[in-house]
């Protein structure tokens, strides 16, 4: 192997499906401002050289020998703080920041002093002008005065100046106009740029009139008539007269007072933690634009839906003139943990009981015989998709709830969710099939969710059926039935037969009386939202578990962020009832919009209430969302480091509880090497929309159980977008593994054959540093990968370039001796560094 076959393990893997280098990063800021940042590596790299980035010298040394590129371009004012754990990419990315940033505040200020000065002179021009034609026209002034407003004034001055990056911007910004601050260069990253300040004075002098208007020529006049204004060309006038009012608007401000005194009135603001710039504006009742400006002037660039926190929000309430009321999270949202149920008024509940189990060891079917129906037929690939959650009365008349787990590790997460509101879990093992990983993942999260486990051996008609086989194989996992002097309730059941159910329910209710389960059925319910989905004729639809109180019709609630009214419940048997109690489960019609599974649901007193709490909780999702923007941008320096590839796509599914699972099993596909990004995810038909957000990523689109509608199959022709339908989730994991591993090439494994320890480093020739080195394992070839790591950090990842033993070059040197190595591309080695040698083999990969 030569060195150039080499190196390639220490860049990015070849193809490369979809670039992890390009791509708009959110950031964000104290006070709440965000910026989005477009990525480009490219010109990155540039970003390292410059005076500037002096500090990067100082930084860690990069972890690869093919340095990542270093982050993008630098966004606003940060905090200066350095945070203890960041990583030489990350600290890099603040170093340039803040040296682009002090660029950019030089330049602001050099011109504001510039535009200040403008601004007087021609304020003084206008001054004496005014005062000329005071004489002749006073009372026709005063009423061309009147119109003036100050949101014109303000956003004519905003207007010049949204990007000073123009070539013109100095213009511009001498044209009297304060050039609002614009902080991060979006997709202009270069460092290099031309400082905004230098080129303010440069264009000041030459070809200013031109521009400036009536404030340089009547400087060259002395005075500005009636005649001489009305002799300008055309454009000029116009541009003029705008100007002079301005200027007059201006003068008037500063010599007190508002142009129009409008009546203000004084308002209390209600401000919660977290709130966009909108909600804002509504309670403080102004226009959102406004608000946006002032933050704007405040140096923060945000749009109305952004959300704000509550300083930056007070900063704007007392700007506006009102007073702030602050309001933290508890006093606007429902802690339900706070309002406990007092003893007396708890009452004995049925037990929810969710089934787990190995797919195909008869979950579905054991569901089917408890309840006298047969769902199972009708499924697609015999898998169940759908939580369905169903009610079984047992010969003692007690009643116990079913919920259904889907049977594939897909729906994990479902399963973990459904662990919260399950209280007895039913762990199926098939007797002629034994402990399956899906039986081994059921009783790792049945343990960890605390839950009791009864173990119900099915299959037992089958003829190979071993059930003393399973008793003993649990044991291993640490499940000590009955049958072995345990305390776990083990049950022999057939769920096509029909044997040993009434056993098994017996169990349950032994096992529910043990619990003492009980809740308090006269208060508002609460309630759990099991799976929710769009319904073509009903709306949203949300299948939900009582969990105490007691639903009724009309009742008002909100669960996650959405508010509504119960329309209808109906029962599992699909008949439409007035009211629910505790442990059952109920689809509720009558919400606002379609809420994820797990979420709770209260019902409240009012309809103001419910629409409050929502409120609430969207703003502190979309805050959330914001917030995680950061989090992507390590996510992407995280990528860089280790090579990761991204494989995007866009999920579509028919209901909620799907996405999820199938979000989660292809985040489950991801490994060091490739990782999943689902760029969106959502319920229902596959929209034009989800098209172009595909074809921009050249992503592939997973519908389950969805289409394409009309308009997007045409897009999809033409963008050439790939798709994929699925309806059995472990074929949708097995093909998106398929394609992934295509996309990874073959599989690079990593044998290490040496450790060495660098005991003194000497330079070696005009430009290279050579390292003697104690070999301590294996031992050391020449030609083979190398990484030198510096306390367990990745100082270089480079080949062996030359090996000698005292004098001699030599091919191999064995443990326990001593020799001294020339590394490729680096000289960055010190004494106690360790240096770990490998081969790399290809093999084809599996995921
Ligand atoms: P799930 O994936 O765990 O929900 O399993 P299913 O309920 O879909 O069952 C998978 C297969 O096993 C079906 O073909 C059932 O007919 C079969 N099956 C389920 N229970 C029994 C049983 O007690 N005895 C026998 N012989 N077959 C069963
Ligand atoms: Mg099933």
């Amino acid at each position: 192997m030569s060195d150039d076959d080499n190196k390639p393990l220490t860049r990015k893997p070849l193809g490369l499906k979809r670039s992890v280098d390009a791509g708009e990063v959110k950031q964000t800021f104290s006070h709440g401002r965000t910026n989005k940042v477009a990525v480009e590596v490219k010109r990155r790299r540039k970003l390292v050289k410059p005076g500037e980035a002096a500090p990067v010298e100082a930084a860690p040394a990069p972890v690869e020998a093919a340095p990542p590129p270093p982050p993008p371009p630098p966004p606003p004012p940060p905090p200066r703080r350095a945070p203890d754990g960041e990583t030489p990419q990350e600290r890099v990315a603040r170093l340039q920041r803040e040296a682009e940033e002090d660029r950019l505040r030089q330049a602001e200020e050099a011109r504001k002093r510039d535009e200040e000065a403008a601004r007087k002179a021609a304020e003084d021009e206008k001054r004496r002008a005014e005062d000329n034609r005071q004489a002749e026209a006073e009372a026709a002034r005063a009423e061309a005065a009147a119109p003036t407003e100050p949101v014109g004034d303000e956003a004519s001055s905003a207007e010049p100046a949204p990007d000073n990056t123009a070539p013109d911007a100095g213009d511009q910004a001498g044209a009297a106009a304060p050039a609002p601050r614009r902080f991060t260069p979006v997709a202009r990253p270069e460092p290099k740029r031309p400082e905004p300040a230098k080129r303010v004075e440069d264009k000041k002098k030459p070809g200013r009139t031109e521009d400036r208007g009536p404030a340089a020529d009547k400087r060259r006049s002395g005075k500005l008539t009636v005649t001489k204004a009305l002799n300008e060309d055309e454009g000029r006038r116009a541009r003029s007269l705008a100007a002079l009012k301005r200027a007059r608007e201006r003068e008037r401000r500063m010599h007190g007072g508002p142009s129009k005194p409008r009546e203000k009135q004084v308002r209390d603001v209600v401000v919660p933690e977290a709130i966009t710039v909108q909600e804002l504006a509504n309670r403080m009742a102004e226009k959102g634009a406004d608000l946006v400006k002032a933050l704007f002037n405040m140096g923060m660039m945000v749009t109305v839906n952004q959300t704000i926190d509550q300083d930056t929000a007070e900063l704007l309430v007392e700007e506006f003139g009102h007073n702030i009321t602050r309001v933290s999270e508890s006093d606007v949202d429902i802690d339900t943990a706070e309002d406990t149920d007092a003893p007396e008024t708890l009452k004995v509940r049925p037990p929810v009981v969710t089934i787990m189990g190995h797919v195909d060891h008869g979950k579905t079917s054991l569901l089917d015989a408890l309840r006298g129906t047969n769902v199972v037929k009708g499924e697609a690939g015999g898998i169940t998709q759908h939580i369905g959650s169903y009610q079984v009365k047992t010969k003692g008349g007690d009643l116990v709830t079913f919920l259904d787990t889907p049977g594939h590790a897909a729906f994990t997460e479902m399963r973990q969710r459904g662990a919260h509101v399950t209280d007895i879990v039913v762990l199926v093992v098939a007797a002629d099939d034994g402990i399956m990983p899906q039986t081994i993942e059921a009783i790792n999260h049945t343990k960890a969710a605390g839950v009791p486990m009864i173990v119900a051996i099915n299959k037992v008609d089958k003829p190979e059926a071993n059930p003393q086989k399973i008793r003993e194989r649990l044991l291993e996992h640490e499940v000590v039935v009955e049958a072995m002097s345990g305390d776990v309730q083990d049950v022999e059941i057939s769920a096509l037969k029909g044997t040993g159910l009434d056993d098994l329910l017996e169990k349950i209710a032994l096992q529910a009386e043990l619990l003492e389960l009980k809740a308090n059925p006269d208060r508002f319910a609460e309630a759990t939202v099991i799976e929710a989905q769009l319904d073509k004729g009903r709306g949203p639809v949300a299948t939900v578990l009582i969990t105490r109180g007691t639903l009724k019709r009309g009742d008002t609630f909100v669960v996650g962020t959405e508010s509504g009214r119960v329309r209808a419940i109906v029962n599992d048997k699909g008949q439409q009832i007035k009211e629910a109690g505790p442990s059952m489960p109920v689809e509720v019609l009558g919400l606002g919009g379609v809420p994820g599974a797990g979420d709770q649901l209260t019902v409240v007193e009012n309809e103001q209430r419910a629409r409050e709490v929502a409120a609430f909780r969207q703003a502190k999702a979309t805050e959330k969302r914001t917030a995680l923007a950061p989090t992507n941008f390590d996510t992407m320096f995280a990528g860089m480091k280790s090579n990761v590839v991204e494989f995007p796509v866009v999920v579509k599914a028919d209901v909620q509880g799907s996405v999820e699972a199938i979000v989660t099993a292809l985040h489950n596909l991801s490994n060091d090497d490739i990782k999943v990004r689902v760029l969106h995810a959502g319920v229902g038909a596959i929209t034009e929309s989800d098209v172009s957000l595909a074809a921009a990523s050249k992503a592939p689109i997973v519908g389950f159980n969805v289409r394409p509608n009309p308009k997007a199959r045409d897009l999809v022709k033409r963008d050439g977008v790939e798709m994929k339908y699925f309806d059995v989730i472990y074929h949708l994991t097995d093909e998106i593994g398929r394609e992934m591993a295509g996309v990874l090439g073959p599989l690079k494994i990593e044998n290490v054959l040496g450790r060495a320890e660098v005991k003194q480093v000497f330079p070696a020739g005009k430009r290279d540093k050579a390292a003697g080195l104690l070999v301590t394992e294996g031992a050391i070839r020449k030609g083979l990968f190398a990484r030198l790591t510096r306390e367990d950090v990745i100082v270089s990842a480079t080949t062996i370039q030359s090996l000698r033993r005292f004098k001699d070059d030599v091919e191999e040197v064995r443990a326990g001796l001593e020799c001294g190595v020339v590394l490729a591309d680096t000289n960055d080695i010190k004494p106690g560094d360790m240096l770990e040698v490998f081969e790399v083999e290809e093999r084809e990969r599996v995921l």
